[in-house]
């Protein structure tokens, strides 16, 4: 059932079949030299086998640069499961792929991710104990979302502090893409802290509960991008950043929760948004939150809260220490971040 691929890039790399319930997926570890390899589970309607791998290997990759970014003891991994998470999720496939973690002993900690819910972890941990995000349990950590949204808001104050000389959000403008779980938290937080919100989301319903608890106005979700503000957040799909949003942006700085903010070629997009004079904080840096919140169930944490906060207060610092080099080089701190955590893995794998 878990047949061991040879992939140059990754440590260890996982075809996962099981005839009886159906499942097809992949289990992919791309480091664990500063622990335990750790990610979520997304189940998605890939389609192919192929391009399920190369999700995996990519969003694999991305973990070990969002746990150092946060300076966590773990690595990086991930799992994906082929199908649509609507029509071809059971009970069964989700305890197969439990059984399939659990074969890696500990290697990999699996998490909530797109396609998954807190129950489909619970399934899954009925067969592993290799599973963060949990609702109930010593160390749950549950939902991660409020302290994603709190390391998002950090992270805007420190790119306003660059791009304006004040970290203060009163009567800032921030246009926020996306009211789900950190969407709807990082609208608290800007609107207790007097910004002015205008807010979109493909569901309707939401973006009317949200104008109304934040006294927000509303844009339509394919345009909310390019709306006057002064702040752009993405927190929703990934990809937003893109050839044709890039040159109708009209904020100054970009700072959201969502995974994959640039589109392919990244470096370019990042280029075009530094050539606009438009910062970018690089995504993986400015959502680590969540995995810090997950991470102190994986490691166990007896007491989490303050653990949490100084774990924050450190990814805050590496924001700040990415933002400064940025603008002494004159790059794009998409660039810039990357070189950072490299070195910050080097220092951690001693
Ligand atoms: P979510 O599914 O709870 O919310 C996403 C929201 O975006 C939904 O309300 C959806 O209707 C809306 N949406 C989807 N497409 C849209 C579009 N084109 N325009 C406007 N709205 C759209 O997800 P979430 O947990 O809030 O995560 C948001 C983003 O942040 C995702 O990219 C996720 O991968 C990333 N992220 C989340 C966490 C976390 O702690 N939840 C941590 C790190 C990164």
């Amino acid at each position: 059932m878990l047949t061991k691929l040879a992939v140059s890039t990754h440590e260890e790399v996982y075809r996962v079949a099981d005839a009886e319930t159906g499942l097809r997926g992949f289990i992919a570890l791309h480091s664990t030299r500063l622990g335990p390899a750790a990610g979520g589970l997304r189940m998605r309607a890939y389609d192919s086998e192929d391009a399920a791998l190369a999700d995996v290997l990519n969003l694999s990759r991305g973990m070990s640069y969002k746990n150092a970014a946060a300076g966590l003891p773990l690595g990086g991994g991930k799992a994906v499961i082929l199908g649509d998470p609507e029509r071809d999720k059971s009970p069964a496939l989700l305890r197969a792929m439990g059984r399939a973690v659990a074969r890696l002993e500990g290697r990999y900690w699996t998490a909530e991710d797109m396609g998954m819910t807190p129950a489909d972890m619970a399934e899954i941990a009925r067969e592993t104990a290799h599973v963060a995000g949990l609702e109930t349990g010593a160390h749950a950590s549950g939902d991660p979302s409020p302290v994603t949204a709190q390391g998002v808001f950090n992270a805007m104050r420190l790119g306003l502090q660059h791009r304006t000389g004040s970290a203060d959000l009163a009567g800032c403008r921030v246009a926020v893409q996306g009211l789900g779980h950190v969407g709807w938290h990082l609208c608290r937080l800007l609107h207790a802290a007097g910004a002015d919100l205008v807010v979109a989301d493909m569901n309707a319903g939401r973006a009317a509960r949200a104008a109304g608890a934040f006294d927000a106005a509303q844009a339509e979700p394919e345009e909310v991008h390019a709306v006057a503000a002064d702040v752009f957040a993405p927190c929703a799909i990934g990809g937003i950043l893109n050839a044709t949003t890039v040159p109708q942006i009209r904020a100054g700085l970009v700072a959201g929760a969502a995974n994959n903010q640039l589109a392919a070629p990244e470096r370019e997009t990042a280029q075009a948004l530094h050539a606009r004079g438009i910062l970018y904080l690089p995504d993986y840096v400015a959502n680590g939150g969540g995995i810090i919140n997950a991470a102190a169930e994986i490691l166990a944490i007896a007491d989490r809260q303050p653990w949490v906060a100084e774990k924050l207060a450190a990814l805050e610092s590496t924001m700040a220490r990415i933002l400064d080099r940025a603008a002494a080089e004159g790059l794009s701190p998409a660039e810039v971040a990357d070189r950072t955590v490299e070195e910050m893995m080097l220092k951690a794998a001693g």
